[in-house]
């Protein structure tokens, strides 16, 4: 814009209501939103350069898309920009990106995030469960010496499907069944005692060492050592993998055996399902993107927009840790 033109604009804005104003204030706000998370995604590509279809890195520029540089990749012939074949390919409005990833870092319902950001709630919903879609890969590779390990269980809920052919269940329900049934998600928890922390959504019904033997297996390192309530599941589970193993005998009332507990983990649950009491009920099937959602929360205090960005194109702090 030519400084004539620019001048003429500032006389003008002397002329808006107070409504214009907001309204001039909110495009203001849109446009600087653009181009910040633009610029994030740009970053975050640049540290990759690879194609996203063949991993060559023998590509060259090739003109701009929706505000994107866009490439060409010399090896495939394919063209692609920095969101393809990532989550957030094709999803629109940029410009609310980030102010939509602040409602979430402040662990706002999909109504919510709605308001705050001006979308409508169905799009609040597709975008949640986009940006949480890798989240929950941000994981530790292994864990290391004492390490603690629990189940809890959560009711089995379809919120937010349709057409299922019976009567939708009710929020916040209870289980029709007595004890613990197939109607109960099995969530094991690994804690080791550096903090970090890995959990799994293991199938309903009570814990087996299957499921171990598959879920937790290849994340102990050798030098782990097993801490459980002394649920059998763990014990055959260590016995059969030549797991070093202790157990706290709860149902006898002791918590505590030497330096070995499970308080760490059983304070982990516990803050896990105060934060999601606040969803109102999440179905299960997004259980692994609240369970990613909360990880993030307690490894990176406080949680930023530009992190929870970042975890949704993919880049994490723990893949490159070993
Ligand atoms: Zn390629």
């Amino acid at each position: 814009m030519k400084s004539a033109e620019f001048m003429a604009l500032m006389t003008t804005i002397r002329r808006l209501d107070h409504h214009q104003r907001k309204r001039l204030s909110a495009a203001l706000r849109q446009s600087s939103g653009e181009s910040n998370v633009l610029e994030w995604i740009e970053a975050s590509f640049d540290a990759k350069s690879a194609c996203p279809h063949c991993a060559s890195v023998e590509l060259y520029r090739n003109g701009w898309v929706s505000g994107l540089q866009r490439y060409y990749c010399q090896h495939c012939h394919k063209t692609f920009n920095a969101l393809t074949r990532t989550p957030l390919a094709r999803l629109r409005d940029k410009p609310k990106w980030l102010d939509y990833l602040a409602a979430m870092a402040q662990s706002l319902s999909v109504r919510q995030c709605a308001a705050d950001t001006g979308v409508h709630r169905n799009t609040s919903f597709r975008w949640r469960h986009r940006f949480l879609r890798w989240i929950g890969q941000d994981r530790p590779s292994k864990l290391h010496g004492i390490t603690e390990a629990d189940e809890t269980y959560l009711l089995e809920s379809d919120k937010g499907q349709r057409n299922l052919g019976r009567e939708p269940g009710k929020r916040g329900g209870s289980a029709t069944k007595p004890g613990l049934s197939d109607e109960q998600v099995c969530v094991p928890v690994a804690r080791d005692r550096a903090g970090q922390t890995l959990d799994f959504v293991a199938g309903n019904g009570p814990l087996t060492k299957t499921r171990l033997t598959t879920a937790l297996k290849p994340m102990l390192a050798a030098d782990a050592l097993l801490v459980s309530d002394g649920n059998p599941a763990y014990t055959a589970f260590c016995e059969a993998e030549g797991i070093s193993h202790e157990a706290v005998n709860l149902s006898q009332g002791q918590r505590v055996n030497g330096a070995y507990h499970v308080q760490n983990v059983n304070a982990y649950h516990s803050r896990f399902k105060q934060w999601l009491a606040r969803f109102h009920g999440v179905a299960t099937r997004y259980l692994p993107n609240y369970l990613g959602w909360r990880r993030a929360f307690e490894q990176h205090q406080p949680l930023t927009p530009e992190m929870l960005l970042n975890a949704a194109l993919g880049n994490f702090q723990y893949l490159t840790v070993t």
